[in-house]
């Protein structure tokens, strides 16, 4: 069980930004639709972008994959459809050209991942998730069960920068798993290219991009248990 937390701020009292290129796709009477938002709450500082059912910003916790650890001190639950962005990534949503610059992190099972041809022989490695440095190791810690077997573990670090002609899309979508596997992502990528998300699930309120490997030109791979003898492959 997590300590006592103090209960948040209320939504009430947060900030908003308005913003042009946000938009999210809802379901309604069984029809998905896109829904264009004109502003977005961001996360008072310190606290997560998560609200409960109430509307008080939840407090920061890692892993916050357990009911225990995202009840709010008001007794509710986190609630998916209450989304905000954090006051660190407020940048990388409302500028394509921060974006275009920031180091993308990603975390892999795979210590060859830039050298090996994985995404020719199954597709399911086409479109990769590259997040803010926090987000990957939020992702990271999840997968770090002592019961999860290494070959499941995400052991692998990469940091990279978007090729410069591989430009961002001005769109953001709010990510809505409810709806669609990041489907639409997908979809948006082979329309826009690299294109961003507002994370609802995994460290809420950050910025995460998808795009694909031949995307990116890849600086660093880190072991991240450092019990594997082999060196990260690098192109
Ligand atoms: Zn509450």
């Amino acid at each position: 069980m997590p300590p006592a937390r103090p209960r948040g701020p209320h939504e009430s009292t947060a900030q908003a930004m308005s913003v042009e290129n946000v938009s999210r796709f809802e379901e309604a009477d069984g029809v998905v639709h896109r829904r264009t938002l004109s502003d977005l709450l961001i996360a008072p500082i310190g606290w997560s972008a998560e609200r409960c059912k109430a509307g008080h910003f939840l407090p920061e916790s890692y892993p916050s994959h357990s009911p225990h650890w995202t009840m709010c001190e008001c007794g509710r639950p986190a609630d998916d459809d209450r989304f905000a962005v954090r006051q660190s990534s407020t940048e990388l949503l409302r500028s394509t050209n921060h974006a275009q610059q920031a180091m993308w992190w990603h975390v892999s099972r795979s210590a060859d991942l830039f050298v090996n041809d994985e995404e020719q022989r199954n597709p399911r490695y086409e479109y990769m998730h590259w997040g803010e440095f926090d987000t990957v190791m939020h992702h990271f810690l999840a997968y770090l069960q002592p019961f999860a077997s290494s070959s499941g573990r995400m052991l692998y670090l990469y940091s990279a920068v978007l090729r410069p002609e591989r430009l961002v899309a001005a769109d953001v979508f709010v990510e809505n798993q409810g709806v669609a596997e990041h489907g639409e992502l997908k979809q948006a990528y082979d329309e826009l290219g690299p294109i961003r998300y507002l994370n609802v699930r995994e460290r809420p309120g950050s910025i995460s991009l998808l795009a694909r490997k031949s995307d990116f030109v890849v600086h660093q791979g880190f072991d991240l248990e450092q019990h594997d003898h082999r060196v990260v492959k690098l192109p």
